[in-house]
């Protein structure tokens, strides 16, 4: 592990950058009990800012904002809308290497990944650009010819969204790029461990020409005393959340009440699968991609590798290698391929997982415990043969371990690969073309990867099923989830 030194002023120039403040109504301000909350460097523990911590009182403030500037946003002109979200792009992209170093000091990842991020969360921005053209309706006669038939589609009003740590810049333009493209206004609020992303995003949009109101910014430490009333206010009228199924259960029960439109992203449990006839060299670099990403800290994340006899040996001999040359350290190193998970109660999880798969009988192949900090880094992690009694095949591992099953037929492997309460996304690897539309159809999982270890594509149907949730984001439907439907019958 390297752990080498940091151009300090730099990071000091970029930090003192970002607004700290709660955006609501187009100001800057504190949080009414002038609270605030430190946010801090996983790789060091140091203390980067502090933002403020609203109160119940803010966040009505916030929704406030957005209620009142729904009907002047929802009658701009679709191309004005666009044009503020294709600005906004064009800063991200020319500011990206701030963004992400600000993005690696809140969040852990290295650089190189950060980039990644800022650049994933601008395109959505331009995809949205493009859509916000091209919401349309139709014209039709009844069936029995009496009636005209004209639907249209309108903004769905004031959202909700409540975005993680893990894409601290990403989760909000996949919601914020739809809902302005729609002529929603908006309250955000980013996750306590990563609002600096957030807050930056937001100064952006505003300098892009984004009127007053339209996106509010509310960070606090109280976030279910703050966000339920929210919820339950009937001037809410779509919560988008992305998060743990846990908490996303609980929102959709406190969004009953008012029959809110919600969507839902919540947690994966991704089967990797890699058959015999697979092309080994694509499989190995994709399994690097899908496990690696984040540090593993991704909803897509392959959490469980199940493999055929046949090559299974091979692929672990050469995915262990992949994994124990890996560069763990600080992410704002050159050369740093892993930085530090999110926090200590991350590392602890993966730790357990990790134990309780050995203690059950799996094979650590590299890896298996953490690392020293200042910092909460653990070991790239192989682990072969693990038994299908260990948690780790079942949890989120959310970390950068890869656990390795065999299997014998395709039967068996697509059985294992759907034995998973959730359903995000899957990865199948084949050179067969009748198995791969075999197993893909046959796949529980709302994303596939076909030789492939990414499926996020912002102009793709982001989403799960069954306990990851449901709603999607990016491509064509993005949008949907933005717009009501009315359709007026016409007398002819
Ligand atoms: P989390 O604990 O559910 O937190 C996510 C967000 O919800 C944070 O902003 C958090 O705020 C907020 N929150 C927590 N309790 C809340 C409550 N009672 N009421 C309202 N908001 C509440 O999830 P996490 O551990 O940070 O994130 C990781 C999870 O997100 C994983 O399960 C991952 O799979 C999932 N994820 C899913 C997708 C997808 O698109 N499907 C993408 C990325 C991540 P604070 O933390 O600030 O309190």
């Amino acid at each position: 592990m390297t752990m080498l030194g940091t151009d300090r002023s730099r990071e000091a120039a970029v930090l003192a950058a970002v607004p700290t403040q709660l955006l609501i109504g187009g100001a800057w301000r504190d949080s009414s009990s002038g609270a605030t909350i430190a946010v801090d460097d996983p790789a060091t523990g140091r203390t980067l800012a502090h933002v403020a911590d609203a109160t119940a009182a803010d966040g009505d403030a916030a929704l406030a904002a957005a209620a009142a500037a729904q009907g002047r946003w929802a009658r701009t002109a679709p191309r004005d809308r666009g044009e503020i979200l294709r600005r906004a792009y064009e800063t991200l992209v020319a500011r990206v290497d701030d963004l992400a170093l600000l993005m690696t000091l809140e969040m852990g990842k290295s650089v190189a990944e950060s980039r990644t991020e800022v650049l994933y969360a601008a395109e959505f921005f331009r995809w949205f650009s493009e859509e916000a053209v091209r919401i349309s309706g139709r014209y039709s006669t009844s069936p029995d010819g009496r009636t005209r038939l004209l639907t249209t589609k309108r903004p769905v009003g004031p959202c909700l969204f409540i975005t993680p740590w893990n894409f601290p810049m990403a989760m909000g333009t996949r919601k914020i790029g739809p809902a302005v493209a729609a002529g929603c206004t908006m309250v955000v609020k980013p996750a306590n461990q990563t609002p600096l992303s957030m807050l930056a995003l937001a100064q952006i949009l505003i300098e892009a020409g984004l009127p007053d109101g339209v996106l509010n910014v509310v960070t606090t430490s109280a976030t279910g005393e703050v966000m339920e009333p929210l919820i339950r206010d009937p001037r809410l009228r779509k919560l988008s959340f992305t998060g743990s199924t846990q908490v996303g259960q609980r929102l959709i029960e406190q969004s009953a009440q008012q029959l809110l439109r919600t969507s839902m992203e919540l947690g994966g449990n991704a089967p990797f699968l890699v058959f015999d006839d697979a092309d080994l060299d694509v499989a190995v670099d994709a399994a690097m991609a899908a496990k690696m990403r984040n540090v593993g800290q991704a909803c897509t994340a392959a959490n469980r590798f199940h493999v055929q006899d046949g090559v299974a040996e091979e692929f672990t001999r050469r995915l262990t290698e992949r994994m124990a040359a890996m560069t763990v350290g600080r992410g704002t190193e050159d050369g740093v391929d892993v930085g530090p998970l999110v926090d200590e109660a991350g590392r602890r999880k993966v730790d357990e997982l990790v134990r309780d798969a050995v203690a059950q009988g799996a094979t650590v192949t590299t890896g298996g415990h953490r690392l020293d900090g200042p910092g909460y880094f653990y070991a790239p992690t192989v682990l072969d043969e693990v038994p299908w009694t260990a948690r780790i095949l079942r949890e989120e591992v959310f970390g950068p371990v890869a656990p390795i099953t065999r299997f014998a037929s395709e039967q068996d492997g697509v059985a294992m690969a759907n034995a998973t309460e959730f359903g995000l996304a899957a990865y199948v690897f084949t050179r067969d073309v009748g198995r791969a539309f075999r197993v893909c159809e046959a796949l529980e999982a709302g994303m596939v990867g076909l030789n492939q270890g990414v499926v996020s594509n912002p102009a793709a149907p982001f989403g799960g099923i069954k306990a990851s949730g449901f709603g999607r984001e990016g491509g064509a439907e993005g949008i949907e989830e933005y717009l009501e439907t009315q359709y007026v019958g016409i007398a002819p």
